[in-house]
């Protein structure tokens, strides 16, 4: 292997501690406590387990956490009333709707329906449009998490060739904003790109953010290039065992495939341990950040 590993480990731990740190100073020197409120509709196992972790460490930095659960069978109306109730409440400096949302609740309505100034997760229309247009937003956590890894890593990424493998709203375009706003050249693939390896093998920076386990190989990526996995798969590990209940074991992958990726990359991000730490952590970060804004104090850096 010959490619750095980025540790998002650790660089998340790095980050959490700063929060904690301006947490504290904010607590002594003004008396505010920044709360995070997470919604959290029915009962989806992983969205749990996101929701779980994400209490645990807000609580971890300081911050106030509170934790609504509501029902999978939840009136629209009435999430909209809790939602109202929230952007009210002056304890509640970030707002976090958990995705996805049952089928018979409209996503973009009760997103758009949370303050944009609590929007931590960044995906309300009007911080969509502020990152556009370069304004200060709100930025999603998943790719302002890759962008510190990047910058962490390179310094400037002014003028290097970016691909961005996916086109989400919640990943692959907010991180097309963000490394074009950093001046890489910058092309979005997706589903219907053509001859997509060769796009990728022309990138300093490749970005997968596409759901499929360990698409990318080695061949996509040009020498030396820094590969960014978003992806988070489950896969069977035959290798791994059985569970009690005579079920296959599973492992994460990522949408690179690490070995073959890493034989050829200069640095890339493993899975688990690469973006997903980073995601939690700046989470908090944009907490801390509205909670800021909110009282009219100095941003962290
Ligand atoms: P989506 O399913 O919303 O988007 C996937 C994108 O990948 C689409 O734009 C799609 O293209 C593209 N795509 C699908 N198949 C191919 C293909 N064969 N070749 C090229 N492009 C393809 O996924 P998300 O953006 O929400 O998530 C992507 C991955 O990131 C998932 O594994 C998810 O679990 C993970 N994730 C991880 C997070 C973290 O904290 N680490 C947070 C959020 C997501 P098209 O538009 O043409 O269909």
């Amino acid at each position: 292997m010959t490619a750095q590993i980025i540790d998002g480990k650790a660089f998340a731990a790095t980050v959490r501690g700063q929060v904690a740190d301006h947490v504290a100073r904010l607590k002594s020197d003004h008396g505010i406590t920044p709360g995070l409120a997470v919604v959290l509709v029915g009962e989806d196992p992983a969205s749990q387990v996101y929701v779980r972790s994400k209490g645990k460490m807000t609580v971890e930095v300081g911050m106030t956490s509170y934790e609504h659960k509501l029902d999978v069978d939840t009136d629209e109306a009435d999430l909209l009333a809790l939602i109202d109730r929230l952007n009210a409440d002056p304890a509640v400096h970030g707002i976090l709707v958990q995705l996805p949302l049952p089928g018979h609740l409209d996503e973009a309505l009760v997103i758009n329906a949370i303050d944009p100034a609590k929007d931590v997760d960044g995906f309300h229309i009007s911080n969509v449009g502020l990152l556009a247009t370069g304004q200060k937003a709100m930025v999603p956590c998943t790719p302002l998490g890759c962008l510190m890894m990047l910058r962490e890593h390179h310094g400037s990424l002014s003028g290097m060739t970016a691909v961005v493998v996916g086109r989400s709203n919640i990943v692959g375009k907010p991180m097309a904003q963000l490394l074009l706003g950093d001046s890489c050249t910058v092309t979005i693939a997706h589903s219907r790109t053509k001859d997509i390896q060769e796009v990728t093998r022309r990138a300093d920076i490749v970005v997968a953010a596409v759901g499929r386990p360990e698409m990318v190989t080695g061949d996509w990526i040009k020498p030396g290039a820094t590969v960014i996995d978003v992806g988070i798969n489950r896969i069977d590990a035959p290798e791994k065992g059985t569970n009690a209940d005579g079920s296959v074991k599973t492992r994460l992958v990522g949408d690179c495939h690490f070995d073959s990726c890493a034989e050829v990359a200069g640095a890339i991000t493993p899975v688990p341990g690469g973006v997903g730490p980073m995601t939690i952590a700046c989470l908090l970060a944009n907490t801390l950040t509205a909670c800021c804004r909110a009282n009219g104090l100095a941003e962290p850096e």
